[in-house]
């Protein structure tokens, strides 16, 4: 237990410094799942310790929204409420630093229809737009990270006794792959950016005009690199020079793929949580640049509602390589969350 508590603190430390780098008197703005609120407090002990101003909390409950999609209206699902615009907007315009701790349960939003999800999400991107517009864009600084909930470990190891014993098992594959075991986790931090920046140089230097992709699964793939395109990964800085890490772990470098020139077939070695639900064993078939057909063993209805759910949804806007020696890859575990998952195989984001 003793331990667990240091790497906890160790953790939290890391995330202050290295991902959202925090200075001083800048306030820090929270969001965190109520469930994680022991490691939200360490988090927020550490903001104080660098300095903060303020620490402001914004709390989620996964089992509340459950109960909101089950029994309210359309209307009510359809609408964002401008006080919580107002809540994030007001600390964005003071320079606040943003923290978000992202940790759901798999599965647990499997039974609501997704058109009632996409509502939802559609009207929440809408009336945040000029917030996302202004993360996105770094004007202040952001980290997203996370941090084990019972639900979320059991899925990750089924084959555990209790909640205790998952959730345990857990926090330790986050502590390596988020480098917390290091004697001096700031330094190795330091050190794996220096190692993306040089690839990321000699990937500019190549200027590649194609990306050709196959595995074991069916995967043949021509993804074309749009003229000019730039390759980044790993550190960002907000537009005062900042720099800080925009998610934790972060493993890949990536580029704008030619919106024309995308062609073949992918399918997926992991599967995809979107909206809170499973997509797995999905293909997506692609011509010129458009996805014209795709399949999925489980969560079919969720990846077309995904696939149409605007204009762009059907092309590519990201192509990304991680490297196989990273420890995400090389710890071989499914984390049924994308924030792990993407860092441990070369991915696509659509739209
Ligand atoms: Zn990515």
């Amino acid at each position: 237990m003793v331990d667990l508590e240091n790497n906890m603190q160790k953790y939290a430390g890391l995330i202050i410094r290295t991902g959202v780098n925090l200075q001083k008197d800048q306030t820090l703005v929270i969001s965190s799942p109520v469930e994680c609120a022991p490691f939200t407090r360490l988090c927020a002990k550490a903001a104080y310790q660098a300095g903060a101003r303020e620490v402001v909390t914004l709390w989620n409950d996964e089992q509340l929204s459950l109960l909101k999609y089950r029994h309210c209206g359309l209307d009510v699902l359809a609408s964002y409420p401008d006080w919580c615009v107002q809540a994030r907007m007001q600390y964005l315009n003071e320079g606040a630093a943003y923290l978000s701790i992202a940790a759901e349960d798999p599965e647990l939003f499997a039974q609501i229809e997704p058109e009632k999800m996409q509502l939802a999400a559609k009207a929440s991107h809408t009336a945040l737009r000029e917030f996302y517009d202004a993360t996105m864009s770094n004007r202040n600084s952001w980290c997203v990270v996370s941090a084990p909930t019972a639900a979320w470990a059991r899925k990750v190891f089924p084959g555990c006794a209790d909640d205790g014993e998952a959730v345990n098992k857990l926090w330790d594959a986050i502590f390596r792959t988020t480098r917390v075991y290091e004697p001096d986790p700031v330094a190795a931090w330091a050190a794996q950016q220096r190692d993306l920046r040089r690839r990321i140089q000699w990937l500019n230097e190549k200027r590649f005009h194609a990306l050709r992709y196959r595995n074991s699964l069916g995967t043949d793939f021509t993804a074309g690199l749009a003229r000019g395109h730039i390759w980044c990964g790993g550190a960002e800085e907000t537009q005062e020079g900042v720099p800080f890490i925009a998610n934790m772990p972060t493993e890949e470098v990536f580029t704008t793929p030619d919106k024309d020139r995308l062609e073949g077939t992918l399918c997926s070695a992991l599967p995809l949580n979107y909206n809170g639900v499973l997509i797995e064993d999905f293909s997506l078939t692609f011509e010129r640049g458009r996805v014209v057909s795709f399949s999925a063993r489980k969560g079919e209805d969720t990846l077309r509602c995904l696939l149409d759910s605007d204009e762009g949804a059907r092309s590519l806007g990201e192509v990304a390589l991680v490297p196989a020696n990273s420890p995400i890859p090389q710890l071989g575990i499914l984390f049924y969350n994308t924030l792990y998952d993407e860092n441990a195989s070369c991915h696509f984001a659509l739209g």
